[in-house]
């Protein structure tokens, strides 16, 4: 069984930097970093799992979504980046990942609430894509971009609304 799986603009943004060339570049590098580099933590801290549980909350994600959160390092050339977000909305199930080095202070914080409000819109994502498979490959591009666009200015409102 296939499950339709979505993930939030910041990954799609690395998946359309990275065609197929590049990740055969990148991966001889993680592997040397890997060997190099001390095993790492991988489950989150106490302020994101807190962070996420009182996020959850303010904004309504309810119990009924099942959401992992874990650490992971940062993608290769993009370390400005501070989490992703994968979900897969008919079965609501979500998976958050934050990046070895966010920090517990505001920019820290707002990366956190924002990962969070994607999972808010994940059912609105699920029908959008379900309705966009229906449209021809040249338009569906463009409205894609556009719903990429509205989904992060809306999530972006969400997480200044909240944050403290
Ligand atoms: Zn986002």
């Amino acid at each position: 069984m296939a499950a339709w799986r979505v993930r939030s603009n910041h990954l799609r943004l690395i998946m359309r930097l990275c065609d197929a060339d590049m990740l055969h570049l990148h991966l001889p590098c993680m592997e040397t970093l890997e060997e190099q580099m001390p095993e790492k933590e991988l489950t989150p801290p106490l302020w994101i799992a807190d962070l996420v549980t009182s996020t959850r909350s303010s904004i309504g994600v309810g119990s009924g979504w099942r959401i992992n959160v874990s650490m992971i390092d940062p993608p290769p050339g993009d370390p400005l980046l501070g989490g992703e977000c994968d979900m897969t909305p008919e079965y609501l199930d979500a998976e958050l990942r934050f990046y070895h080095g966010i920090k517990d202070d505001a920019e820290g914080r707002r990366i956190v609430i924002h990962e969070v409000g994607h999972v808010l819109l994940g059912e609105i994502e699920w029908i959008v894509s379900c309705i966009l498979g229906r449209v021809n490959k040249a338009e569906r591009k463009i409205l894609r971009q556009l719903y990429d666009d509205v989904v992060e200015r809306t999530v972006q409102r969400l997480t200044r609304a909240i944050s403290p």
